[in-house]
């Protein structure tokens, strides 16, 4: 979803280098290198042990599984008998539903006897990339779930956003073109999410990132968390450091300030709401039922209207209904809509940033209203919701027992931000790999 929304909005080129880095060494395996381009789809030999089981005993039957087929037309011509089908399934409770469990395009391998009859003795079904299941059919028929050994390699990357000459290509396309995962830009917005407004990159901005990837038999299965990111936006420096507090991950500025920020409960510092969020609500001026998408905070005219959270304007005008009204995105989800002000506060125009708290206009009744008041809307994907019904997400600081951890794990991670080296501007739309 974010790579649409920074797909349309921007129009840079984007220098991107990679780092493959063995990180500290510590975790199993971390010494392999994997250049990106090479661990694609490339066809293993047949390994002499596989999940656990010496293939050679075997005569091995490979497949994914189709569409519309069923558990049993796995196992039914490899001599598996509906007696024994039963038996799976009672065995598979609470470990793989075969009724419904069964995905099309899934891997499976049916291990069978290597004597004339060939029936299946075992049958080892992938549920994921990671994840697989054991019907262990041999005997008293056993099912267990397993996982394959995941390698966890820890990568480094640098990119640069330079004006577009002839190539306008959006950030999202330039990071893709330079191997920079869809869902990897997804996720740096999402650390950054209520601190920089993804549709107002400017030449010159910076990132460097320090993310996991997970490999299982040298081919890549996933992407972990982004460990620690820099982004140097507008001139400003901001850090992303990864801190786990009270049992839960979440991301800190480099003072511990948490990345997720709460929003204003309401849009005036005292008032009181003289009408709520409504489906189905008798208008005071038209006289009729309507739903009103709003929360309506009565307030004397002139009172300052603060925004509920750091944005961008998107909106600033005037409406037969609305009035004067301003319009501020917060994140790539969650806007908020001001409405009747008197005036607007100086300087506000589309397309600037406000923090939080900032006023952005007052109090007022332009447009259908009956009397001073701020008609509050909040957006959430499009849509309007009852803001005081939402429940968001927000981090709060580092606290004092966690802060010597946390300065520990920030300096550790800082370091290693500050030594990524940032592509040079000459080379467009390169990417580079090597090791440090
Ligand atoms: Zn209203």
């Amino acid at each position: 979803m974010i790579g649409r929304a920074i797909r349309g909005a921007v129009f840079f080129m984007v220098l991107v280098w990679g780092v493959v880095s063995c990180g500290n060494g510590n975790e199993p395996g971390m010494a392999t290198e994997v250049p990106l381009d090479t661990v694609s789809e490339t066809k293993e030999p047949l390994p002499e042990y596989a999940y656990g089981f010496c293939l050679d005993s075997f005569k091995i039957v490979k497949d994914t599984v189709q569409k519309n087929q069923v558990f049993s037309d796995i196992l039914l011509p490899h001599r598996i008998s509906w007696g024994e089908m039963e038996t799976i399934d009672t065995r598979s409770e609470g470990i793989f539903n075969i009724n419904r469990d069964l995905r099309p395009d899934q891997k499976y391998q049916v291990l069978c006897g290597k004597d004339s009859i060939g029936k299946a003795e075992v049958l080892i079904y992938e549920k994921n990339a990671i994840e697989y299941i054991v019907f262990d059919l041999r005997d008293s028929i056993t099912v267990r779930r397993e996982s394959k050994d995941v390698e966890v390699v820890e990568k480094e990357m640098a990119g640069i956003i330079a004006q577009g000459s002839s190539l306008s290509a959006t950030l999202y396309d330039s990071l893709k073109n330079a191997s920079v995962s869809e869902s990897l830009v997804d996720e740096i917005a999402d650390v950054y999410a209520y601190t920089i407004d993804f549709f107002n990159i400017k030449a010159g901005d910076r990132f460097k990132v320090i993310y996991e990837e997970q490999y299982v038999d040298e081919k890549l299965v996933g992407r972990g968390a982004i460990r620690g990111v820099y982004f140097h936006h507008n001139g400003v420096e901001y850090y992303g450091i990864k801190f786990m507090q009270d049992s839960a991950w979440a991301y800190f500025d480099e003072n511990g300030k948490g990345l997720k920020k709460a929003f204003l409960k309401a849009p005036l510092k005292f008032s009181r709401i003289s009408s709520g969020f409504s489906k189905r609500r008798f208008h005071p001026v038209q006289k009729r039922y309507k739903p009103h998408l709003g929360t309506d905070y009565a307030a004397p005219t002139g009172t300052p209207i603060l925004s509920v959270a750091d944005g961008t304007v998107v909106a600033k005008g005037y409406g037969k209904g609305n009035g004067n009204y301003v319009k501020i995105k917060h994140n790539r989800s969650i806007a908020t809509q001001y409405l009747h002000m008197s005036k607007f506060a100086r300087g506000i125009k589309k397309g600037m940033r406000v923090k939080q708290g900032e006023v952005i206009g007052y109090v007022g009744s332009t447009g259908l209203a009956t009397g001073p008041h701020v008609c509050f809307r909040f957006w959430k994907s499009g849509r309007q919701v009852d803001h005081r019904k939402e429940k968001f997400e927000t981090s709060d600081p580092i606290k004092e027992a966690n802060r010597e951890a946390f300065n520990a794990t920030r300096e550790k991670i800082k370091k290693r931000l500050d030594d990524i080296l940032i592509p040079p501007t000459d080379l467009v739309s390169e990417r580079w790999t090597s090791s440090r």
